[in-house]
């Protein structure tokens, strides 16, 4: 008591961590803790998490100070090989809060370098190496570009997901086997089974893609959110038994998650990493559907197309989205969106969409409150249609689109009805359920 340490567990595990003794990743849960008092703080201005961060943080300083200090920093480096979670992530986010350059020191000792400079020096050689224990850590670096500026860390996220999308990721926009990264572009030939995809890797690549998309607006990052959110989060609970979790999503023909290695969990009993961060995951539901960006005229990304309802501050516009169910047999994408002008809203606005890249231009047409819009050539990049603002709907002057097709605007609804082809991979597998 009084120490600063608070965790479920005994501090004796920090003791066999630091003279890498096996022992079941404490790091990994005290970054949980210090991540959600951080947002307790921080989104519920809770003053007292704060005080709690700051004092745990005081207790692990000083622990790794002495592991330093008594045996060397290499002894240091080599104990964060058993996980760490996001240990940097949340000491660059206290930094920003803090301005103390002893939480701005220990966020930087837990950057492992011997990995991230692996994907500094742009190399593929992650094969191997265990995907929860890392993808955390490129998080907490592009937190670090964030924060600080520094360049590399940005090319190091960017970098980072370009490899593993492109060489270790299923079609479901997943990555792992039995935990680890295999050969790149070998996943087909030798990796298929029932231990594929921790649940954990797609939540947490769903944040590595989420600081790129807004570093870059680049709509191949929401395309990519939209897959690893549809196959690797949805599937993740067993749907009949809220609750019950899948830790491995399985990718073999013919196998099924209920007789996979693991399987699903139990309700009550079931302590795997990906209980607790399965359960986080459904937050990601909602957190990446609408993106603003400042300047004289506010902008509204729609990036992702899921029923939902926002109130958005910055332009005073009230904005429903309505989802129609996908179907095999109806070729579109329908969504409605319905804006209610809030008083003090701005003149204008830019509205910006998400046009998917699994949707084609096979009859490709959209309008703005019964106005058809011209449409730029549709070549996948992003485009400006750039109309100017009906009399009746001031909030739109801009709509954005990508790779669309569209359809029509009745009064203050925007209907968008997208021709998809049919590209978007399932991750269900026969026996399911
Ligand atoms: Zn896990």
């Amino acid at each position: 008591m009084g120490t600063g340490y608070l965790s479920a567990f005994p501090s004796e595990q920090f003791d066999r961590f630091e003279a890498i003794k096996p022992v079941w990743a404490p790091y990994y849960t005290i970054y949980k803790i210090l991540a959600g008092l951080l947002d307790q703080h921080t989104f519920a201005g809770n003053p007292q998490a704060l005080k709690m961060v700051t004092w745990m943080v005081d207790y692990f300083y000083n622990r790794v100070q002495n592991v330093i200090s008594k045996h060397s920093l290499e002894r240091h480096y080599l104990s964060l090989n058993e996980e760490t979670g996001g240990m940097n992530d949340v000491l660059y986010k206290l930094y920003a809060i803090t301005g103390d350059p002893k939480h701005l020191v220990l966020a930087h000792l837990f950057d492992k370098p011997c990995f991230l400079g692996i994907l500094a020096v742009e190399a593929d050689d992650i094969s191997g190496l265990h995907a929860n224990t890392h993808i955390p850590i490129v998080i907490g670096s592009q937190k670090r570009y964030e924060i600080t500026g520094d360049p590399l860390y940005k090319a190091i996220g960017t970098y980072f997901m370009e490899i593993v999308n492109s060489s270790h990721s299923y079609a479901t926009g997943g990555t792992s086997v039995s935990e680890f990264w295999s050969d790149p572009k070998r996943l087909a030939s030798s990796t298929l089974q029932t231990e594929n995809e921790e649940s954990c890797t797609t939540y947490n690549m769903l944040k590595v893609s989420r600081h790129l998309f807004t570093w870059t607006k680049e709509m191949a990052y929401a395309d990519y959110y939209e897959c690893a959110l549809t196959n690797g989060v949805l599937g993740i609970q067993k749907g009949t038994k809220p609750g019950v979790m899948i830790y491995m999503l399985p990718q073999g023909r013919g196998v099924s998650k209920a007789t996979g290695y693991h399987g699903w969990g139990t309700k009550n009993d079931s302590f795997w990493c990906c209980y607790g961060t399965g359960i986080e995951s459904f937050s990601k539901l909602g957190d990446s559907i609408y993106f603003e960006e400042e300047g004289e005229v506010p902008s509204l990304y729609i990036i992702q197309y899921i029923s939902s309802s926002l109130d958005w501050k910055s332009g005073q516009i009230l904005l429903n989205q309505e989802v129609d169910a996908v179907s095999s047999w109806d070729p579109y994408l329908r969504v409605t969106l319905t804006p209610t002008l809030k008083e003090g809203a701005a003149q204008s606005s830019n509205l910006n969409l998400r046009i998917p890249s699994w949707t084609h231009t096979d009859g490709a047409k959209a309008s703005l409150n019964d106005q058809s819009l011209n449409l730029p050539a549709l070549d996948g990049s992003q485009e400006n249609i750039n109309e100017e603002a009906p009399e009746n709907n001031p909030a739109y002057s801009n709509v954005y689109v990508g790779n669309l097709s569209h359809e029509g605007l009745i009064k203050r609804e925007t209907r968008f009805e997208i021709h998809s082809s049919p590209k978007m991979p399932s991750a269900t597998s026969p026996n399911d359920m």
